[in-house]
């Protein structure tokens, strides 16, 4: 039940150093004018009561309504941030982090000295800093530097109905660091700010908040959308479908601007550069020149992703630690609702022809398209904030991010294609993958609400209302569908033990908490839970496996944990520059031309298959011999990215030698983030970008091959032996623990031909076959001392050749266990 007046506490004790001064804020005019006319301005009595009485508070209010951007600057007025504690914010997205932090400094007439922002890695915070604007996820690790967080009188939580893993985290530690501060005489304030009502998780779980907080609604005054259902519901070109519609509407209906939502970049920019052409403006044209330069890259990148799907472990995302970039990944529709008739039909001023407009040519009409999504860079981003050149009409194509994180000013008319790009995970075998399904209702009516801001607006749905009538309620919140081997090697550091007694708002499956500690456990970075005992002893003992110093080390890497690990060994032989290099290019997608591609007209094919076998002997040179050679793919990935550096990563060099120029330079970027992050966590490593790397020795490819198992262990894969050949289709298969089919070396991977006995690989991508990726060569003698977890030892007769066990997936040693349970520690974490 939502409450528009803030109920008190029952008991709130006289809180002592609650300041009772005011701080004087200097705004221009301008700003003062379009201030008043927020909706959040009116209860600002009721919300600074309310944080004032209360040590949490929830505030919910309709997107545009001023959350964002006004109640920090409440708190700084009512001198929350004026004595030895500052304001912080946290946002989901980065984007939001900063231009929220610039907007507000320019609103308050104050510097960006006071009015800061920390993203990962890059940000503006000085000693003078009074808001801080930040992601989640360095909230998250400023509570494992100082649990207290003694630096704040305030956090506010923003954006909590995204339901980000991070933010659902940082309401349950605050929950409980809220009182603890209480206690300590240093009381500190939280407000959990949201865009929907929806907020029982956070008010209604006894769990999280023993006494319910508050709830202050803010009544935005919205005007009337009225919504258009389509009458047909176009399963596959959706885009296709939101380019006509965008067109009609600006060829029919008047002035105002009109927001689309689509689900990718790849999308936003087709669209955009369709409607562009469609209707030309000058000052455009020079911007989507070179938008389109990237854009085409990307179409490539699209179509080809289309056609497969890939598996592969989680990406790591450096930026923003806390949201995975969703604007990239594979392409895959959704199919099955039917069309329907129904609807309504007040559509029809649209009229419903099929593409008569396409491609059509109509410089009178101009029309100021802009993408927005996640990734874009800040300057592009600011843009849609400004009013469109004088004679066109503003048009965004947009991602999620235009939802509920940025309101754009004088949008009037809504475009939405009904659809949301999300990352899907296979609980059994961890393999992920993004998908474009139906987004919620709740979505949907935040999307079609972005147009009436300013005044009554139009929304196009391009799905019918049966349709509609079949999306979920809300969508679920982030961490019930993913993987949580990060978060809970992330809580165990901050020794929260029992990950399974956190007040999580909405808790993580059991089948995934576990998954995840014995994913942490086999990297060695928890303990090993005792095999022996009662067994509900042991099965509590399973959720509750304490942390290693290996654990600790790997905590400290913005890195899934897989990687962190490589980059806590990488230590030794001075093999460092060179696991950040692999692991920044296994993060990156694709960093080579495509070998196999479909060939034409027979000159053209002797054309292709000059160019792939100039290409292939690349890759065998950068394979090198022997000892590297066994380094296999990710020798090739390391001998690419050391050539191109050393040829000054020009886009001539990548062309002639198959390399993606922008996952090159993607690369480098990387490089450098984490090269900064391995001199922060350790600086007696000394490390500093060196991009002309020289290759490595023999004996550090050997070190390296030892860390790369060490980090992918659980994707190890056995060549079945000729002996075992029951099926003809096992022929030059790999048997993995998780999959029942065979898998196998790709015919592009520097290992084709030599077929180790065991080899780890980054993914498995299925086409016609499926194929490991990024594959390694490993030495059946290092898999017991290097992977224990994983290990069923035997006697040494018993068991001729390691192989797995069919029933656990695990590897049967002939050798005895107890002297490789010493030697585990063979890269010894010097950190
Ligand atoms: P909420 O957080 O409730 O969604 P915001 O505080 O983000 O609302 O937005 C309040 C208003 O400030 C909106 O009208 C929005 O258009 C405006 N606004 C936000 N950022 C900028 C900016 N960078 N430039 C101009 N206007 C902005
Ligand atoms: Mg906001």
């Amino acid at each position: 039940p939502i409450e528009k007046q803030a109920t008190p506490l029952p008991a709130p004790k006289k809180e002592p150093s609650q300041p009772a001064v005011f701080i004087p804020v200097d705004r221009l005019p301008e700003i003062q004018e379009a201030r008043l006319k927020l909706p959040v301005l009116a209860e600002e009595q009721v919300i600074m009561e309310a944080v004032k009485e209360n040590m949490c508070t929830v505030l919910c209010g309709e997107t545009g309504s001023g959350k964002t951007t006004q109640v920090p600057q409440f708190l700084y007025e009512a001198g929350y941030a004026s004595g030895d504690g500052i304001i912080g914010i946290t946002e989901p997205r980065r984007v939001a982090a900063v231009s929220m932090s610039q907007r507000v400094a320019k609103e308050m007439n104050l510097s960006t000295r006071v009015v800061s922002y920390q993203i990962r890695y890059e940000g503006n915070v000085t000693s003078d800093t009074k808001i801080k604007f930040m992601t989640d996820g360095v909230l998250l690790k400023e509570i494992q530097k100082d649990f207290l967080l003694q630096k704040y009188n305030v956090i506010i939580i923003d954006e909590a109905h995204e339901r980000s893993v991070y933010t659902d985290i940082l309401i349950g530690l605050l929950s409980r660091i809220v009182p603890l501060r209480n206690k300590k005489g240093r009381p500190m304030k939280l407000l959990v700010m949201s865009a929907t009502l929806r907020i029982e998780d956070f008010t209604e779980n006894r769990k999280l908040f023993p006494v319910p907080p508050p709830v202050i609604k803010v009544d935005a005054r919205q005007f009337p959308v009225t919504v258009h259902f389509n009458k047909r519901t176009p399963m596959e070109d959706y885009a296709g479908e939101a380019f006509r519609k965008t067109c009609k509407i600006h060829r029919m209906l008047p002035p105002g601007g009109i927001l689309v939502f689509l689900t990718g970049q790849a999308e936003v920019h087709s669209v955009c550069r369709r409607l562009r052409k469609a209707f030309p403006f000058r000052p455009n044209h020079m911007e989507a020149e070179t938008e389109e330069k990237d854009s085409a890259e990307e179409m490539r990148q699209f179509k080809k992703a289309k056609q497969k799907k890939t598996v592969s472990l989680p990406r790591i995302d450096l930026d923003n630690y806390s949201a995975m970039p969703v604007d990239e990944g594979d392409e895959d529709r959704q199919a099955g609702i039917g069309d329907e008739e129904e609807g309504s039909d007040l559509d029809l001023e649209l009229g419903d022809d099929p593409g008569d407009s396409e491609e059509k040519t109509d410089p009178s009409l101009p029309l100021y398209v802009l993408p927005l999504y996640s990734l874009l860079a800040p300057e592009q981003q600011a843009k849609v904030f400004r009013p469109p050149p004088a004679g066109t009409r503003l048009c965004v194509v947009a991602t999620n991010v235009a939802e509920t994180s940025l309101t754009i000013p004088g949008i009037k008319y809504v475009v939405d294609c009904g659809r949301v790009k999300k990352r899907f995970y296979d609980r059994i075998t961890g393999v992920s993958s993004f998908k474009v399904t139906w987004t919620s209702q709740a979505s949907a009516n935040q999307r079609a609400g972005r147009a009436g801001r300013t005044e009554p607006g139009h929304c196009y749905r391009l799905y019918s209302s049966a349709v509609f009538g079949d999306f979920e309620e809300f969508s679920e919140a982030e961490i019930t569908r993913r993987p949580v081997d990060d978060l809970v090697l992330q809580m165990k550091d901050l020794n929260i033990e029992k990950v399974v007694n956190f007040p999580f708002p909405t808790p993580p499956s059991m089948e995934a908490l576990v998954a995840a500690e014995q994913l942490l456990v086999s990297l060695g970075a928890l303990e090993e839970p005792p095999r022996s005992g009662r067994l509900k002893e042991m099965e509590r003992a399973r959720l509750s496996c304490p942390i290693t110093p290996l654990g600790r080390a790997m905590a400290s890497f913005p890195v899934a944990p897989r990687f962190a690990k490589m980059l806590a060994l990488g230590k030794q032989q001075d093999c460092l520059p060179y696991v950040i290099t692999v692991v920044a290019a296994m993060t990156v997608r694709e960093i080579f031309e495509e070998l196999d591609r479909p060939a034409g007209s027979e000159e053209e094919n002797s054309k292709v298959a000059k160019r792939r076998a100039r290409l292939a002997q690349m890759r065998r040179l950068w394979a090198g011999q022997g000892a590297s050679l066994q380094l296999g793919d990710l020798m090739v990935m390391l001998g690419a990215v050391g050539a191109c550096e050393y040829a000054g990563c020009t886009p001539k060099f990548c062309e002639e030698n198959g390399l993606r120029y922008k996952a090159m330079l993607e690369i480098r970027r990387l490089r450098g983030q984490l090269t900064t992050a391995v001199n922060a966590i350790c600086p007696e490593a000394g490390l500093f970008l060196d991009s002309k790397m020289t290759p490595p020795t023999e004996s550090q490819v050997r070190c390296l091959r030892q860390i790369v198992l060490a980090g992918l262990g659980d994707h190890l894969a056995r060549r079945v032996q000729a002996e075992e050949l029951l099926d003809p289709k096992w022929r030059n298969g790999y048997k993995t623990p998780l999959l029942d089919d065979p898998v196998f070396i790709h015919p592009s991977s520097a290992l084709f031909k030599t077929l180790p006995e065991f080899v780890v690989y980054q993914e498995v991508t299925e086409t016609t076959k499926m194929y490991m990726r990024g594959v390694s060569a490993v030495e059946c003698d290092w898999i017991p001392q290097l992977l224990p977890q994983y290990c069923h030892f035997g006697k040494p007769l018993e068991t001729p050749p390691p192989r797995f066990c069919p029933e656990t997936g695990r590897v049967k040693c002939h050798c005895d266990s107890t002297f490789f349970r010493v030697g585990w520690k063979l890269p010894a974490v010097e950190m």
